[in-house]
Formats: C-alpha cells, sequence, structure tokens
C-alpha cells in the first residue's frame, strides 16, 4: 500500500467557505492552487483522492430561507454552488497538469459528467482527481452527508474534513479558551455530546458504515500530507 498506512482511497471534503481565503465571498485563486498542490503531493505517493466541496461561500438553503425563500428552491441553489466550485477546483487542479472529473449529482450534462458510481471508481483508479459536486442531489441534506455517503459508496478509507481549526474540540476554540482538543473520539460521543463536527446525519452514515473520519485544519499548509503519512494530525473519529 502506498503511504504504508492502509490508504488507498481517500475522501476529503472541503467547506465552501475554506475556498474563500482572504475574500468576503466567492472563491480566492490563491486557496484553490494550495489545495491542489497538497492533493497532487499525495496523490504522487499512489494515493486516490476523491473530493467533496460545500457551497456555503455562495449560497446555503437554510439561510436563503430565513431571508423568505422557498426551502427547496433555496437548496436547489446551494447545490447548484458546490457545482461552481468544484468546476474551479478542476480547473485549478488541471491548471498543475493532473487529470480531474466533476462528476454531479443534479445532471448538467453540458457542463460536467453525472455521478455515476462506477464511473467515479474507473476515474479514481486511473489517478484522476475526482470531484463529486451537487451534494447528495436532494434537498435538505449537506454536503457533509452527501462526503460521507459518498466515501462509503466509492470504499474509501477514509474520510477527511478540513476545517478552520485543528480538530475536534470540548467546546468552541474561538470563544472558550479553556477548551481542549480530542484526539480520538467515537461517534456515539460525537452524538450524545452534541460536538459540532457534522450534521448528525453524516455522523450516523460513518458509525453505522465503519468510515473512520479525521477533522484536520486545511488552512495550515502541509497537515494533509502529514496524516497520509501517518502522523496524529487533528481529532480521528472511530467506532
Ligand atoms: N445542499 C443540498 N443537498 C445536499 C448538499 C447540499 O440541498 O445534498 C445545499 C444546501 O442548501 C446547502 C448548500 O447546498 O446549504 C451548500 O452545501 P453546504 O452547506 O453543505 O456547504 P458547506 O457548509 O460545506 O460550504
Amino acid at each position: 500500500l502506498p503511504t504504508g498506512q492502509g490508504l488507498r482511497r481517500i475522501l476529503l471534503k472541503l467547506s465552501g467557505e475554506a475556498l474563500m481565503g482572504e475574500e468576503d465571498y466567492g472563491i480566492d485563486p490563491k486557496v484553490l492552487k494550495r489545495v491542489a498542490v497538497e492533493i497532487r503531493e499525495v496523490m504522487s505517493l499512489g494515493l486516490q483522492v476523491a473530493v467533496v466541496i460545500g457551497g456555503g461561500n455562495i449560497f446555503r438553503g437554510a439561510g436563503l430561507a430565513r431571508s423568505g425563500m422557498d426551502r427547496v428552491t433555496g437548496d436547489h441553489m446551494g447545490m447548484l454552488a458546490t457545482v461552481m466550485n468544484s468546476l474551479a477546483m478542476q480547473d485549478a487542479v488541471e491548471g498543475l497538469g493532473m487529470h480531474a472529473r466533476v462528476m454531479s449529482a443534479i445532471r448538467i450534462n453540458e457542463v460536467c459528467e453525472e455521478y455515476i458510481r462506477r464511473r467515479a471508481v474507473r476515474h479514481l483508479e486511473k489517478g484522476r482527481v475526482t470531484i463529486l459536486a451537487a451534494g447528495t442531489g436532494n434537498p435538505f441534506f449537506t454536503t457533509d452527508t452527501a462526503a460521507s455517503l459518498r466515501a462509503i459508496e466509492i470504499n474509501a478509507d477514509l474520510l477527511l474534513k478540513a476545517t478552520k481549526v485543528n480538530g475536534i474540540y470540548s467546546d468552541d476554540p474561538m470563544k472558550n479558551p479553556a477548551a481542549t482538543r480530542y484526539q480520538r473520539l467515537t461517534f456515539d460521543k460525537v452524538l450524545t455530546d452534541r460536538l459540532n463536527v457534522m450534521d448528525a446525519t453524516a455522523i450516523v452514515m460513518c458509525r453505522d458504515n465503519n468510515l473512520p473520519l479525521r477533522v484536520f485544519d486545511m488552512t495550515k499548509p502541509g497537515e494533509l500530507m502529514r496524516i497520509v503519512r501517518g502522523e496524529d494530525v487533528g481529532t480521528l473519529v472511530t467506532n
């Protein structure tokens, strides 16, 4: 196995906000490029990388609903936002000379492929960065749930959730300086303590299908490679 860690295929979940970098809206090309470079590094070890990107930097259905829009319409806009982010990531990856494919859970065949599980696995086996867009394709879900669903479908060995903090804390570390970081957690503890990691649907999917989850800080360069090399970065959640 390429990494000495039993890792062969990973799914990386990036929030839309992670792509904003220093900007207040949209996408920061510098962030995209850095993430693409980090993906290239881990792929050079032979790892297969699938990516799920959120859309919160552009639209979130729940936010649009709060300002009076129909929730389902808002969620459709949110899913389309993830397609835009995914296209930007595909462009950044291709800009580095690698191959990438966006596959959308909502058919927009002029823009990208549709998600077909067997085809996604084939792209991964061919060493293409496979970017899974439009979440689950259903309203009322999140891209975190899409990430756990897709990771299970494609038999990923690990779900990596990139955030702005170095793992899961007992409380919000930005607000409470006494908050401590967990190195290891179980899915049940995340659920019973209502730790703010991913929504419960996503956590339950991981738990019931025994998919390990690592939460880490992607704003810190090099963390992805450290994880793949076996270092104990962020928080590992298992059963
Ligand atoms: N969304 C959805 N179904 C899905 C995934 C996403 O309806 O399966 C919509 C939902 O409105 C969500 C938006 O797309 O708010 C953007 O996704 P998310 O909030 O998960 O993005 P992130 O917080 O990761 O940037």
